[in-house]
């Protein structure tokens, strides 16, 4: 037998209980168990965390800095990993992004939409994104404000080398449980109303929303993906 590492035996536990914690809340808010998936947010951590948190069973990985996605990316022990960007993308990074990740959680202006749906066009590929909206209306947060979303739903099909799946928040910083739970709840009623309009081929499926303090309260409020990394990481 195979000795597990100090590293792996933390991780495998760390990960545990957010899944027993993820199960609790899907079954609470009365969803199926398949109806949310986590991404590991590996910002924090190097390439041996990364590898090992890969090897307890998160395949999906998430950074929110471009340039560190795409160092992790190319190494080939995390060959196996389906990355999610989650941060802020500039639009100079685009190019060397898309090639490497399965979706963008974090399209936040009509801009980087345009640029990402040329470039992606050129690659031969149609990116999956999700558009962040600031539903807490924090000025420092990126994301479409609620209305500007609304104004941008009939536009959407001029992209077609973009697979526009769902939205994605972050709860106010202040606040605690109870403001998070109006911020996702509010992502949640915007997609449902865009959802009656949508044109067509255009699904909002997907609500990413909930990070290590509050995916709880986001899985109750209907998230599909939820972003975890300090609580994963914690006492590594
Ligand atoms: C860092 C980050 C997370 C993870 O936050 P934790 O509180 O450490 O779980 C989730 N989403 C985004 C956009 C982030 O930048």
């Amino acid at each position: 037998m195979w000795a597990m590492s100090k590293l792996e035996q933390q991780l495998a536990g760390n990960l545990s209980s957010i899944c027993e914690q993820m199960a609790r809340a899907v079954e609470s808010a009365g969803r199926s168990a398949a109806s949310v998936q986590l991404v590991a947010v590996t910002k924090y951590v190097g390439l041996r965390e990364t590898a090992a948190i890969l090897a307890a069973g998160c395949e999906t990985l998430g950074e929110s800095r471009p340039q560190q996605l795409c160092e992790k990316a190319v190494e080939p022990q995390l060959a196996a990993a389906r990355w999610h960007l989650i941060g802020h993308l500039q639009r100079n990074k685009v190019r060397r992004t898309l090639p490497l990740v399965e979706l963008i959680h974090s399209v936040d202006s009509l801009r980087l939409l345009k640029t990402i749906n040329d470039i992606s066009g050129e690659l031969g590929l149609t990116q999956r994104v999700l558009l962040e909206v600031n539903c807490s209306g924090e000025a420092e947060k990126h994301g479409f404000a609620p209305e500007k979303f609304k104004r941008l739903l009939p536009e959407l099909p001029a992209f077609p080398h973009v697979k526009v799946c769902g939205l994605m928040t972050m709860a106010a910083r202040e606040g605690g449980e109870t403001v998070a739970a109006k911020n996702f709840s509010a992502l949640r009623q915007l997609r449902d109303e865009a959802m009656r309009e949508c044109p067509p081929g255009i699904s909002l499926a997907e609500l990413s929303m909930g990070m290590s303090h509050d995916f709880e309260v986001a899985i109750r409020e209907g998230a599909t993906w939820v972003r975890v990394g300090s609580l994963l990481f914690d006492g590594v």
